[in-house]
């Protein structure tokens, strides 16, 4: 038997600007700190990224040490990526971002290795992938409502909202477009009583979903809110992995998998699974990242009911391309692994 090389990870922290300034309900930026990760093994190469997020105690710092940590456990094969991402999990259980950028790059390695595009690694059909919303993070009304008329090549919009003048914005998106709203509250309301009243006038407004009214930790408050409304209450903060899923069952209509908040593709897709099993419904979303993240997620796309998978769109200089959004609709490459157009 011949000795295998160790798996090498490179990677790199970059800054990426928003288009405009990026506001939702816990906050205000500008910037974005994430992580390209590459791997490296047997003549091929795997792209991931981590997109840190404060929500979950992360950050850039955070990400670089823990690659820094995991670069010794990923041992001598990239097809073994369910036990080195269990491994990983193990050793550094609060890293979601930076797992999850080793899983798209082992992903992205497994692809290209085997010449397929990741779709078919998951028995996803490309011609099923669902319409994406387009996000508006909040903004004076008129800023909200360029955003919404330049939002012309989509036929989903998601608005944050959650900092008090949630009526004002949305009859100001209605003033401009007809196209169905996903709401995100990103925790930002506290009394439940004042949701089930907003929400029942958002049920007039073309609003389908709403998303984290309430502090995660609020179950009780979200059980009176689904009680009395009819639009889906859908879990993000609330529900960050696998084991969280079951517990929210009873609680929420159905949950938001982000690759970022799993560790990767591979929990992504356990999570998928599950939320089905309990009957939830599965929004696919992601944070602000590149098109090297984005395009991860949307591999997994054809397998649930909402996507919200336009974090590259926020971006200025998107250094790579990926998933294209065509009437709307994502179009995902047919290229092996993630199938990105860029290097680095
Ligand atoms: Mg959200």
């Amino acid at each position: 038997m011949t000795r295998r090389s160790p798996i090498r990870l490179h990677r790199k922290a970059i800054e990426l600007t928003l288009r405009h300034p990026w506001t939702i309900a816990r906050g205000t930026s500008a910037v974005r700190h994430n992580v390209l990760t590459r791997i490296e093994h047997g003549g091929f190469e795997g792209y991931g990224e981590a997109a840190p997020n404060a929500r979950y105690a992360e950050d850039a710092g955070t990400v670089l040490k823990a690659l820094d940590d995991m670069a010794p456990l990923l041992g001598d094969d990239p097809a073994r990526h369910e036990a080195i991402i269990d491994r990983l999990a193990a050793a550094l259980p609060d890293s979601g971002a930076a797992r999850a950028s080793v899983d798209i790059a082992l992903y992205d390695w497994i692809g290209r290795q085997s010449g397929l595009p990741l779709y078919r690694l998951f028995g996803a059909d490309p011609s099923r992938a669902p319409l994406t919303s387009m996000s508006i993070g909040i903004d004076t009304i008129a800023a909200m409502q360029e955003r919404a008329r330049e939002a012309v090549d989509f036929k989903i919009l998601k608005i944050k909202l959650g900092l008090g003048n949630d009526r004002e914005i949305l009859e100001g998106i209605r003033g401009v477009t007809d196209v169905p709203v996903y709401v995100d509250v990103n925790e930002g309301w506290t009394d439940p009583r004042a949701a089930v009243e907003m929400i029942r006038w958002m049920e007039s407004m073309g609003v389908v979903l709403v998303e984290q009214p309430l502090p995660a930790a609020d179950l009780d408050g979200v059980r009176y809110i689904r009680d009395r409304v009819d639009l889906p209450i859908i879990a993000d903060e609330a529900v960050r992995t696998l084991a969280d899923i079951a517990p929210m069952a009873s609680v929420y209509d159905g949950i938001n998998v982000k690759l970022q908040k799993s560790g990767g593709l591979r929990m992504a897709r356990l999570m998928i699974d599950r939320a089905r099993a309990l009957g939830m419904k599965i929004l696919l979303g992601c944070m602000v990242e590149t098109s090297i993240g984005v395009t991860a997620a949307a591999h997994l796309s054809p397998l649930v009911d909402f996507a919200d998978l336009d974090g590259n769109l926020l971006i200025d200089g998107d250094p790579f391309r990926g998933v294209l959004i065509r009437g709307g609709r994502l179009v995902l490459p047919d290229l092996p692994g993630l199938g990105i157009d860029g290097r680095w």
